[in-house]
Parts: structure tokens; sequence; C-alpha cells
């Protein structure tokens, strides 16, 4: 029997605010809870084979998080420059949805296949993500920067999931945005589920909120579903500021800022 193609996952902050509960999430009154300060992180995740890489998502320009007020803890290129990761070596990069703080930086993988959801791209090269609701996370320049992609045969998309590499599948759950992904990866510590933005906090899952900016509310609920359904031994948050706290630091330069999990 063949082995199972597995994986290390790095999970890097590369960014962070605070912000108050009532902010962070959707109509918070209705919960009849009094307001808090709330952290809000940034992460990105790195898939480690050998000299293997696949990288999800690729956090903000500086630029964008520069604009916004954003905290940049270290630039992602500078983050897989420091884990050893030549961002034009090619490797795979999926982008689990286009909100600014996902796709920022893409443009700095010229020679990498490059996934997105096909209804993802359809939404965010429409009118409708002119919107002010929508544009105001949007990243057009990096958006744009998928042209080039498409132009050299280097940009997958796919419509319901896809397997980027064996072990690793990103599958569109929709709700946060029209097509929101989720990506699984087999690891020695059974299947990771990063479930990105389809779960910001780990409370979202937990108690059956939902976060300020849902593009479509039933699908967001159906997408949390799916995630407690999931066989998955972890789901890793997009947002959670306890995130890292729950896995184990990555040894190196990098240990405040990262967590591993499933190492060979
Ligand atoms: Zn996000």
């Amino acid at each position: 029997m063949r082995a199972e193609t597995t994986w290390q996952v790095v999970i890097i902050k590369h960014g962070t605010r605070m912000t108050t509960r009532s902010d962070a999430f959707m109509n918070y009154s209705f919960y009849g809870e009094r307001d808090a300060p709330h952290r809000v992180d940034y992460y990105f995740w790195v898939l480690r084979r050998g000299d293997q890489a696949v990288i999800v998502d690729t956090g903000y320009s500086r630029h964008e998080g520069t604009r916004r007020g954003r905290e940049v803890l270290i630039d992602p290129v500078d983050a897989l420059r420091e884990l050893g990761i030549d961002p034009e070596a090619g490797h795979p990069v999926v982008i689990t949805h286009a909100h600014y703080d996902h796709i920022g930086n893409v443009d700095a993988f010229p020679n990498s296949p490059v996934y997105i959801s096909r209804a993802e791209l359809d939404f965010w090269t429409s009118p409708m993500a002119r919107k002010t609701l929508f544009a105001h996370y949007g990243d057009p320049t990096s958006v744009d920067a998928l042209e080039p992609a498409r132009r050299q045969g280097r940009l997958h998309t796919f419509d319901s999931e896809v397997v980027v590499r064996p072990g690793i599948i990103a599958s569109v759950v929709g709700g946060h945005t029209p097509g929101q992904s989720v990506v699984s990866v087999t690891t020695v510590e059974g299947v990771v589920m990063l479930a990105s933005d389809a779960m910001h906090f780990h409370e979202e899952l937990e108690r059956d909120m939902l976060f300020q900016s849902m593009a479509d509310l039933p699908a967001s609920f159906d997408a949390l579903e799916r995630l407690r359904r999931s066989p998955a031994a972890r789901i890793v948050s997009g947002h959670d500021a306890r995130e890292l706290s729950r896995h184990a630091a990555l040894p190196g330069a990098l240990s405040n800022l990262a967590a591993t999990i499933g190492i060979a």
C-alpha cells in the first residue's frame, strides 16, 4: 500500500490589529452581551514536504496594509524567504478568496501556478465588486495581477474542488465571499482544515456566530456546519488571535510569529 502523502502545515502571523467585539461580529447587539476589545490577527499558511511547498494565501501588501492602518509584523514574502522558500521558484499558490488580506503580494510569485475558485474570480472581476460594501475589502491591483498568470497559463480556476497536490484539496464553501474556499491538508497528525475566512474566529464555529462581513448568510452558516461535520483532526481559523497558541511554535527565527502542525 502506498504511504499517504503528508505535509507539514506552517501558520504564519503577518499582521494584527485591535478592534471591538461589536465590530468583529455581525449584529453583535443581538447577543445581548457587553462590548469588549477584540484582537484580529492576520495569517497565511505554508505547506511543506521535503523541498516542495504550497503557499495558501499571500497576506496583504504593504500598500493595502498601510492604507488601512494595519500593523505589518512581517512581510509575507520576507517570511517565506526566512523559511528558505524562494517566491520565484514556482511553488503553487492557493488564494482562498480575493479579500485584500489574502491576495496581496500575489504578484511576488511570477512563476507559480495560482489556484482560485471560478466563483471568486468571476465576482471580483464583475461590476458588483465595485459596490462599497464589497470594494472595502477588495484589492483590485492584486486581482489585476492574476491577468499575467492567466495569459501564461498559470491560473487555475475550479468550480467545486481541486487537488492542488496529492494530500492538498481546495474546496469552495462560499458564504463569506461568493467563492470562499477552504483547504484540507493530510498531515501525520491527521487531516488539517485551513478554514481561512469561512471561520475567522473559533467562536463562530462554537457559538454559530458570524463575522461582520458575509456575502451570503445562509451559505455562511452552511459553511460553518460543513466545518463541524468535517472529519478533520484540527480546524485552523483565518484570524483568531489565539490560533498560534493552539499549535506547536515553529522552531527557529519565526517562533514568535509562526506555529506548525505535522512535522514528519
Ligand atoms: Zn481575512
